[in-house]
């Protein structure tokens, strides 16, 4: 297999070999340089190493080329190759271009001519791109083979955690493969259970918990230290954010998490307004640019692991998990943030993971190609959703309960969805009941207004009618509202006066429960402000804090 491609087009000559000079001398070890002079060669070119089944990772090109503009050879270039990463190099005149650019083609950077030093201004700004091409290419695979059925919730679980926790996997549909089936049907015997997973140190797991997959994977689920500073619960934004900085400023620092670090956020296709990534960055990249960062810091990250609960034991706080294990601390950050809504209907949660999914479950794109699919809620997430599978499905429906699709969702997401022919919206409809025989196949509908009723085919429905915060597990320990948000600093004062129990002489800090060192942050927190930023901005904020709390202890 050869290395993968960077190319570049520009038709000047002089730039054109200034950019490859210093491509070859940085990247020259993991990856093949090709120029092109012009975009109608460049095109040729791209369309002969896809002949060849080569991979091309990075398109670096000029805006300004006679005959055909660097932004109309990506449009042509993107449709061959969906996953390269798109970066134009522009004089300080088009700057508007590259904007309209990152709207309409996707293009995740563009530089200003000239670019040097490139270890400053070229460099990084390739480096992170093309670690995030990296991580989400299909690479040749010699790597980890999951066999199951498209419509078993057992193989979605599978699916989902290697998803979430972007480990790559070839997927043996064993709905399609009968020779497969009669092979494994043989060597077991006769009898096989799914899905199975096959390691490429030839092990296999067979319907395996997430922790026996997160094992197997040689992730960290146990804790290494006896004790630590900051015990954070919940690995989405708030979470890991508390663990960069917690863990940057010395203290000896772990996060536990359920599923995968990411949250809420993991899950997002493209998060749009998050400060800094003017063309938006994939939820997933996010959780593993920050999962990294933390782990370089030297904060511990456990996965596959739940809090069931919590404990006060002074000066200690202490945490239980699934496993039975305890863990012991100065300080706990509470920030498990909040879960799906159930959908309450007949047949709804007989076909859970059969092709009714909470939440955007990518994973399922595939198994959408070129079918209807059905988007119920009208929120930012949903919004997101049905854009990411107009790409795929042939047709969404987005189920808007209200009368205006714009009452919870953005601007720009509501005149994308304006601006996509097969999405169709129906407002004042709900889903009143699902069907399918093994899987789903269709959903009846009710317009609230008409009282009419209908079915809708659909390969899968997508639900995202809200969430709730998960904080259960330490209902019995903090002051929670009457939805489940945990209360901090002035809300845990009654009338002036500290909330029983508490043995601190001053009041709560900001992001304080009701229990001195019990820190809350992130949306599962009373009056949050339930976006990535505020999210990120209360984990980090909650660190002063905690230096603050643990000079008394
Ligand atoms: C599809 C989607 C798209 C979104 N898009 C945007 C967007 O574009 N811009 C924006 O600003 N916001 C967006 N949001 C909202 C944003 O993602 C959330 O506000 C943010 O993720 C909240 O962060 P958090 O850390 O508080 O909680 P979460 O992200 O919910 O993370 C909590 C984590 O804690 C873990 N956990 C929970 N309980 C336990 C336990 N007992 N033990 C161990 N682990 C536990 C969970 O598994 C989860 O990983 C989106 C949300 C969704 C669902």
């Amino acid at each position: 297999m050869s290395k993968p491609v960077l190319l570049t087009v520009d038709d000047d000559p002089e730039v054109l070999n200034a950019v490859e000079r210093d491509l070859r001398s940085h990247y020259r070890a993991d990856y093949r340089v090709v120029k092109s002079s012009s975009g109608a060669q460049a095109l040729d070119a791209v369309r002969q190493l896809k002949q060849r089944d080569d991979q091309i990772a990075l398109f670096l090109v000029d805006e300004r080329m006679p005959e055909m503009s660097g932004t109309q050879f990506l449009a042509q270039a993107i449709k061959i190759y969906p996953d390269a990463r798109r970066v134009l190099l522009t004089a300080y005149a088009d700057t508007e271009t590259a904007i309209t650019a990152i709207n309409q083609i996707g293009l995740d950077h563009y530089i200003l001519k000239p670019w040097e030093p490139p270890s400053a201004r070229l460099y990084p700004v390739l480096d992170d791109l093309l670690s995030d091409w990296f991580a989400n290419a299909r690479q040749s695979f010699d790597g980890i083979r999951l066999a199951g059925t498209a419509y078993s919730p057992e193989s979605f679980a599978v699916k989902d955690f290697l998803a979430s926790n972007q480990v790559p996997y070839q997927w043996i549909d064993m709905d399609d493969q009968a020779t497969v089936r009669e092979f494994l049907s043989g060597a077991s015997g006769g009898v096989f259970r799914l899905p199975m997973v096959f390691f490429p140190d030839g092990d296999t797991l067979i319907q395996p918990t997430t922790r026996e997959l997160a094992d197997k994977l040689g992730m960290q689920t146990r804790a290494q230290k006896p004790f630590y500073d900051l015990i954070v619960i919940g690995g989405g934004p708030a979470g890991l954010a508390a663990a960069v900085y917690g863990s940057s400023e010395g203290l000896r620092t772990i996060l536990i998490e359920d599923s995968a670090p990411g949250g809420q956020a993991g899950t997002s296709s493209r998060i749009e307004n998050y400060l800094g990534f003017p063309s938006g960055i994939s939820g997933a990249d996010l959780a593993r640019r920050a999962a990294m960062q933390a782990k370089r810091f030297g904060a511990e990250l456990i996965t596959a692991q739940e809090v069931v609960e919590i404990k006060r034991d002074d000066p200690y706080r202490k945490v239980i998990l699934s496993d039975g294990s305890e863990l012991s601390g100065y300080a706990l950050l509470i920030a498990p943030g909040m879960e799906v809504r159930r959908l309450e209907a007949p047949g709804v949660d007989e076909l859970l993971g059969v092709g009714v999914y909470y939440g955007a479950a990518l994973t399922e794109a595939a198994t959408c190609r070129g079918r209807d699919v059905v988007i119920v809620g009208a929120a930012n997430s949903a919004g997101q959703a049905a854009m990411f599978f107009s790409l795929h499905a042939r047709k969404v429906t987005m189920l808007v309960r209200g009368s205006d699709v714009s009452a919870g969702m953005s601007r720009y997401l509501v005149d994308r969805i304006a601006e996509t022919p097969n999405v169709e919206v129906l407002l004042n409809t709900g889903v009143v009941g699902a069907r399918g025989d093994g899987r789903l196949e269709a959903v009846t509908v009710k317009n609230s207004v008409s009282g009419e009723e209908r079915e809708l085919s659909a390969t899968a429905v997508f639900i995202f009618i809200g969430m709730t915060p998960r904080t259960a597990f330490c209902a019995d320990l903090v002051i929670r509202d009457d939805q489940g948000f945990v209360l901090t600093g002035r809300d845990v004062m009654v009338e002036g006066r500290r909330p029983p129990g508490w043995t601190a002489s001053r009041d709560p800090f900001l992001f304080e429960t009701n229990v001195p060192g019990i820190f809350c942050a992130g949306d599962a927190r009373y009056g949050s402000g339930k976006r990535v930023a505020a999210a990120v901005g209360e984990g980090s904020a909650t660190v002063s804090m905690i230096h603050q709390y643990l000079q008394t202890v």
